[in-house]
C-alpha cells in the first residue's frame, strides 16, 4: 500500500472490528435478551462502542448506555482544577452503576486508554485522585468482583497506546499493528471466532479442573530473584475460561484470557518475588518490582522505576499489601509469543504467571458467589479497594503445587505446564 492510499484507508480492519464487537457481546458477556448493558469507554473507542451497541441490540438488549471518558478532559483537571478537586470522585455515577447492576444490567468496559496519560502529573495528585476514585467506585466494583452480573473487558487500539508500543512507527502503521495484535490475541482473526473461543474455553477448563482435583495447600515459585510460597485460601477454587455469574449468565470476563487463577490466603504468603515485566499503573510505569512477604503482608518493597507510586499503592489500605489473586499462564501463550509488551494488564497479565495485590474474586471460592464478604475473609480471601496484577512468570520460573502434608507436584517447569 502506498503512503497516498494509506491516508484514505482505515488502519483498523472494519471486518475484524465488527467480529471483535460480536465476540464481546456473545462470548464476553453472553448478553441475554432483555438485559440492559452499561458500557464504559474512551471517546476515541467510539467505532467499537457503536459496533458493540449494534450487536447488543441484535442479541435483544433492553437498553445500551455508553459512558465516555476523554484524555484531554482528564488532563484539563490536572492543569486547571483547584487542589480540592483531587479528593473528589463521581460517587453518584458509581452508585447509579451499582443500581443498574442490581437491576441485572451487564457491564462492558472498553480499555485502551493511553497507558502513560498521567506520567507527567504530580504523583501525589494522581494518588489522591485514584484513592478518591477507588473509594467511590466500591459500590459498583463490589458487584463486579462479587460476580453478581456478567461482565467483560475488551480493548480498542487507540493512537497514544499504539505509539507507546511501536515508538518508531508512523501513527497509521502503529495503530494497524496494535489493532492486528488485539484481533489475534482476541481470536477474531480466525474463520469462526465463536467456535475458536469454545475450543479455547474447553482447554482452559481442563487445566482448571486438574488444579481443582489436586486441592493444593500452596504454590511455590522459584527462579531468578524469586522464592515465593503462596498459600491458597481455604476452600479456594481455580477458575479459567468462561464462568457463570450469580445471575446465572455464563461469560468470559476478559478478552483475551489465557490464565487459570485462584485466591491466595491473605495471611499465608512468604518469601521474595521479582516482577518479570513492567507494570503500567494509571499512567506510571513501575518496573523491576522486588518485594518480600511475611505472613501474607509485604514488609519490604522496591522498584527500579516508579517506586514512589508503588509505595502509595501499597498504602491504599491494609489489603493493598496482601494478595488477592495468583494466576498461571504458560510462557508459550500467544500473547507471550507475540513478544510485545502492551503496557496494559489485560494483555500483559495473559503473557505470564502473575499475582495481584488487593481484592480477591468471590468466584475463586467453592460456592463463593453464595458466601458473604465476611465468610470469604474468614477463609483467607483478601479485601481491598484495589486489585493490581503484576507479572512474576517467565521461561526461567518453576512452580510446584504443595499438598498440606508437604508432598510436591510439579505444575510449571521453565514457564510451561509440567
Ligand atoms: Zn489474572
Ligand atoms: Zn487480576
Amino acid at each position: 500500500m502506498t503512503t497516498h492510499q494509506r491516508q484514505f484507508s482505515n488502519p483498523i480492519d472494519p471486518v475484524k472490528l465488527d467480529k471483535l464487537a460480536e465476540v464481546a457481546v456473545k462470548v464476553g458477556l453472553g448478553l441475554q435478551p432483555g438485559q440492559d448493558l452499561v458500557m464504559t469507554a474512551s471517546a476515541e473507542a467510539l467505532p467499537l462502542v457503536r459496533k458493540i451497541a449494534e450487536h447488543a441490540y441484535k442479541a435483544g438488549a433492553g437498553l445500551v448506555t455508553p459512558l465516555l471518558s476523554d484524555e484531554q478532559v482528564t488532563l484539563a483537571r490536572y492543569r486547571f482544577a483547584n487542589d480540592a478537586s483531587f479528593d473528589r470522585a463521581a460517587g453518584w455515577l458509581y452508585e447509579g452503576m451499582a443500581k443498574a447492576f442490581d437491576g441485572n444490567a451487564a457491564r462492558l468496559g472498553v480499555v485502551g486508554d493511553n497507558p502513560m496519560m498521567l506520567a507527567e502529573q504530580e504523583p501525589a495528585k494522581v494518588s489522591r485522585a485514584n484513592k478518591a476514585n477507588s473509594t467511590a467506585y466500591q459500590p459498583a466494583l463490589a458487584r463486579i468482583t462479587g460476580f453478581d452480573i456478567n461482565w467483560n473487558l475488551v480493548s480498542y487500539p487507540t493512537a497514544a497506546w499504539a505509539k507507546l508500543m511501536f515508538p518508531g512507527e508512523e501513527e497509521f502503521v502503529a495503530v494497524n499493528r496494535l489493532a492486528e495484535a488485539i484481533f489475534s490475541a482476541s481470536r477474531v482473526d480466525r474463520d469462526d471466532p465463536i467456535a475458536a473461543w469454545a475450543e479455547h474455553n474447553r482447554n482452559l477448563h481442563v487445566r482448571r479442573d486438574w488444579l481443582n482435583g489436586h486441592r493444593f495447600a500452596a504454590l511455590h515459585f522459584k527462579g531468578p530473584g524469586t522464592d515465593l510460597t503462596v498459600g491458597l485460601a481455604d476452600g479456594h477454587l481455580w477458575q479459567g475460561g468462561a464462568s457463570t455469574a450469580k445471575n446465572g449468565i455464563t461469560c468470559n470476563a476478559n478478552i483475551p484470557t489465557e490464565e487459570v487463577f485462584t485466591s491466595p490466603h491473605a495471611m499465608r504468603v512468604d518469601g521474595t518475588v521479582t516482577s518479570t515485566k513492567p507494570l503500567s499503573y494509571q499512567g506510571t510505569l513501575i518496573d523491576q518490582i522486588a518485594v518480600r512477604f511475611e505472613g501474607g503482608r509485604i514488609v519490604e518493597a522496591k522498584a527500579a522505576k516508579g517506586e514512589e507510586v508503588l509505595g502509595k499503592v501499597l498504602d491504599t489500605d491494609e489489603g493493598a499489601r496482601r494478595l488477592g489473586e495468583v494466576a498461571l499462564v504458560p510462557h508459550s501463550s500467544p500473547i507471550s509469543s507475540s513478544g510485545l509488551l502492551f503496557f496494559n494488564t489485560l494483555f500483559d497479565e495473559n503473557a505470564a504467571c502473575h499475582i495481584a495485590l488487593g481484592q480477591c474474586y468471590a468466584k475463586t471460592f467453592v460456592d463463593g458467589t453464595k458466601l458473604t464478604p465476611e465468610q470469604i475473609a474468614a477463609q483467607g480471601g483478601n479485601k481491598s479497594f484495589i486489585h493490581i496484577d503484576w507479572m512474576i512468570g517467565s521461561n526461567e520460573i518453576d512452580s510446584d503445587g504443595v499438598h498440606a502434608d508437604g508432598r510436591r507436584v510439579p505444575v510449571f517447569r521453565k514457564g510451561e505446564w509440567a
